[in-house]
Formats: C-alpha cells, sequence, structure tokens
C-alpha cells in the first residue's frame, strides 16, 4: 500500500466558501459564535476558523484547521487533542503559551472526558484537519468567552485532568456573532 509522503504541500482552507455555504443551506441561520483560532509563536503556520451554530437543543460545531505540525515519520499519528478551555483570552508570555485559558471548560464538575469543552480530537491530513461534529453539551453562546485550545499530542481520553495531550500549540478565543455577520455565513 501506498503511504502519503510527508512532502506533499500543505492542504489550505480552500473548503471554507463551500462549506459554509452548504451549512447555510442546512441550517439557515448564522453561526452564533465563532473564533479564529492562531499557532504559538513557534508554530505560526497554524491557522483555523471554528464556528458554531444552534442546532437541536445543541451545537453543530465546524472547525477547520491548516498548518499543524507534520512528523518525519509517515506512521506518525497526526491526532490533536482539541478543548474548549475555561479561560477568556489566547495571550501568551515568556513562560508558557496561553497560561490564560485554564483548564478544560467544565460546568458541569465532571470527570475528563466529559467536560462540556472535551471535544472529539483533530485529525491532521498534510496539516489539515476538517471537523464537523455535534453536542448537546452547551449552546453555542455558552461557550463564548471561552477559549479554543491545540493541543501537540491526541487525548487519550482517559488521563486526569486533562487526557495527557501535550503542550497548548495554537488557541482561539470564541467570541459571539452578535452582528450575524454574512462574512461568517
Ligand atoms: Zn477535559
Amino acid at each position: 500500500m501506498r503511504r502519503p509522503s510527508v512532502n506533499k504541500p500543505m492542504v489550505k482552507l480552500q473548503m471554507s466558501n463551500d462549506l459554509r455555504r452548504a451549512m447555510r443551506c442546512l441550517f439557515n441561520v448564522p453561526p452564533q459564535a465563532y473564533a479564529f483560532i492562531e499557532g504559538r509563536s513557534d508554530c505560526p503556520d497554524i491557522w483555523g476558523v471554528a464556528l458554531m451554530y444552534p442546532y437541536l437543543d445543541g451545537t453543530l460545531f465546524l472547525a477547520e484547521i491548516q498548518g499543524l505540525p507534520q512528523s518525519l515519520d509517515p506512521c506518525a499519528p497526526a491526532i490533536y487533542g482539541f478543548h474548549i478551555h475555561e479561560g477568556d483570552s489566547c495571550r501568551s508570555d515568556a513562560k508558557e503559551p496561553f497560561p490564560q485559558t485554564g483548564a478544560h471548560w467544565n460546568p458541569g464538575h465532571c470527570p475528563h472526558p466529559s467536560h462540556a469543552g472535551d471535544l472529539p480530537p483533530l485529525f491532521g491530513s498534510c496539516g489539515y484537519a476538517l471537523s464537523l461534529f455535534y453536542t448537546r453539551g452547551f449552546m453555542p453562546e455558552e461557550a463564548v468567552g471561552h477559549t479554543l485550545v491545540i493541543h501537540a499530542m491526541p487525548d487519550d481520553l482517559k488521563s486526569q485532568p486533562s487526557g495527557a495531550s501535550g503542550e497548548k500549540i495554537a488557541c482561539g478565543e470564541i467570541l459571539a456573532n452578535e452582528d450575524a455577520s454574512e462574512d461568517l455565513r
């Protein structure tokens, strides 16, 4: 079986507009919350968008990320922990990336991986990841004021308090789409 070469160029966010048009047709509502995700200073290629649509008493969550780190080992897992953290800021300091993101967002006081902020891990392909899922853990507006964080390693969905998913490599502040911006639709 032929494995994809690690030298393939990174996939860019070229599907976004078509995807958003499809979402608009499906749900006929704009996303109520969104985040622009950026990599920390030594991962400047990471960039992405997350859109949260109200759907069936929960949230339909669409995330599209490019520039995820790629291993030179073609068999290395390209799986990244992906969570909503309780803090509201992606500011970094000299010691640590995104220290103000804090722990996983956990309004229900549950163990990991039953936090409201525990999301399906991102599966990267040539640095690109696309994820669409439904959660009844929160409504889009409830996630506003928190932060989305991508981790360097897979979430083991077991270790406390955060799945042993390693360092925070990218972050986005979740904002309300108050004016139902057409740009995000
Ligand atoms: Zn968690």
